[in-house]
């Protein structure tokens, strides 16, 4: 595959001619070298997506839909492959990244299918003086920065809506896993996508790359997905030029499960919120909350479910829970659990990091956590469930609360009535009503608080990429 940088549709050299390796998480190994994009290198991405913006907004919305169809297409043949990249590069278990290739490609499907709705709409001011019309149209060109912990799906969440809308888009893909977003870039480019429209640029100087973008006034909209810090800094940048901004940010989901709810239900969508892609997720379940009465239950159950599960390369058929992604983020995890024990938590199972090679860190239930264990507020990132008790409705919701944070928020409740109560009083983006999974691309998905502003995915999605214009009318 190619691995250099995806500009104006031809594959380049970094200008200073560096590049940058990828390793392989379950053995630290360099699996590729990859052009390292400096400022120059963000210059002429710009360049190539300012030249190619008037084109694709004039583009008939039907054509834009069907490359993007093509792409979702193309997707799906290959996803084998793809699958195997991801894996490759972020550690996660196969069946994990294909399920992420599912995932992704459906954001090509469902924008190929909102592309043709971006409707805008006609009415009388209330005077009556004149008509209101409001048209939709492009918001520019867009600078999409995107993580490493699904290296495709947070790509097609911001590529396909943008497209769709008529942007031209830069993605900088998360160092660690450049490969998927070049693979990206040489299937949008066969789907049809003309030069310039999908700009590429892996870097290893990803600070001052965006900077670069964000300063040049042709840039109009930043997305970023990742950590709430960084989020933080570039919003700060953004505000410069007033530049358009959507942030997905980090999560400290909650997992609430009420004394009236199928525990064994719950344990099914704890393992779902938990582990889906090991606990590398922004959705990820980060506290338990378990009500007295079944909180034995749950976690023994719990526990003995995480203990089954078969740790291992993530490219192995049988592997249900790969390495992390890097050295940090074990060492991050390692430290949060070390942390916890040492404030009384005990292990259920799990607990400790092994020896040898890669970045692995077993599944681990911790119970008895302290209120203050710094592992409740921070994202874990990582195969851990710490479980806390409580006692009522009220004390769910307070605990729920307790952070920064308002991503999203599980709850699992026999009661539909106080399933919808606490699912409205806790503050998140998004509920899981006695479900582990939110995520479709056919819903809005995004945070309250600190974990983001804006909505990726449904119709809410495309209106990100979209600017009202507003034409007052006489006739
Ligand atoms: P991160 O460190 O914030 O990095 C995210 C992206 O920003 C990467 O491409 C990174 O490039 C780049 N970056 C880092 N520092 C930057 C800077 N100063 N200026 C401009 N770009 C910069 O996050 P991560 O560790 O990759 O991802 C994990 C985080 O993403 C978690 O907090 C998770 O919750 C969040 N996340 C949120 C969602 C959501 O939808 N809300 C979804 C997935 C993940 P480099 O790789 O080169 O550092």
């Amino acid at each position: 595959m190619n691995t250099d940088l995806f500009i104006a549709g031809k594959w380049s050299a970094a200008s200073s001619g560096e590049r940058f390796d990828v390793l392989d998480p379950a053995t630290g190994d360099t699996v590729a070298s990859v052009a390292d994009g400096g400022e120059a290198d963000a210059r002429a991405a710009v360049d190539a997506a300012a030249a190619a913006g008037p084109d694709w907004a004039a583009t008939p919305a039907r054509v834009r839909s069907e490359v993007l169809r093509k792409a979702f297409e193309l997707m799906t043949e290959r996803s084998a492959e793809l699958a195997k990249l991801i894996s490759l590069e972020n550690g996660k278990a196969l069946t994990d990244a294909k399920g992420e290739v599912t995932y992704a490609a459906e954001f090509f499907r469902w924008f190929a299918e909102e592309a043709v709705r971006a409707e805008g709409t006609v009415g009388t001011a209330p005077s009556g003086a004149n008509r209101i019309l409001v048209v939709r149209q492009p918001v520019g060109v867009c600078v999409l920065v995107t993580p490493w912990n699904f290296p495709a799906a947070m790509a097609t969440r911001k590529i396909g809506p943008a497209l769709a809308a008529g942007c031209t888009v830069i993605l900088k893909p998360a160092s660690d896993t450049p490969l998927t977003a070049l693979a990206m870039a040489a299937i949008l480019a066969e789907a049809g996508v003309p030069d310039g429209v999908v700009n590429v640029l892996p870097s290893r100087s990803s600070g001052k790359v965006v900077s670069a973008m964000l300063r040049d006034p042709r840039v109009r909209k930043l997305s970023f997905t990742g950590s709430t810090e960084v989020g933080r800094i570039l919003l700060a940048q953004a505000a410069e030029n007033v530049v358009n901004t959507s942030m997905e940010l980090g999560g400290n989901a909650p997992f609430v499960v009420f004394a009236d709810a199928d525990v064994e239900a719950a344990v099914d969508g704890a393992m779902i919120a938990k582990m889906r892609n090991g606990g590398e997720a922004c959705t990820a379940a980060n506290r338990f909350f378990v009500e007295e009465p079944v909180a034995a239950e749950f976690a023994a159950e719990l526990a003995r479910r995480m203990a089954a599960l078969v740790v291992g390369p993530g490219t192995e058929e049988r592997t249900q829970v790969g390495p992390l992604v890097n050295e940090d983020t074990v060492a991050k995890v390692d430290s949060l659990v070390k942390g916890a024990l040492e404030g009384g938590a005990e292990a259920v199972t799990g607990g400790s990091r092994p020896d040898g090679p890669g970045f692995y860190y077993p599944p681990t239930v911790l119970t008895g956590v302290p209120a203050d264990a710094p592992i409740l507020r921070e994202e874990i990132f990582g195969p851990v469930a710490p479980i806390v008790t409580f006692t009522g409705e009220a004390e769910a919701v307070r605990l729920a609360n307790d952070t920064e944070y308002g991503l999203v928020a599980y709850v699992y409740t026999g009661d539909l009535a106080r399933g919808l109560r606490v699912g409205e009083a806790i503050e998140a983006g998004m509920v899981g009503l006695n479900r582990g999974l939110v995520s479709d691309p056919a819903a809005p998905f995004g945070g309250v608080k600190q974990s983001g502003i804006g909505r990726e995915g449904g119709h809410e999605g495309l209106l990100e990429y979209l600017e009202s214009k507003y034409i007052a009318v006489n006739w």
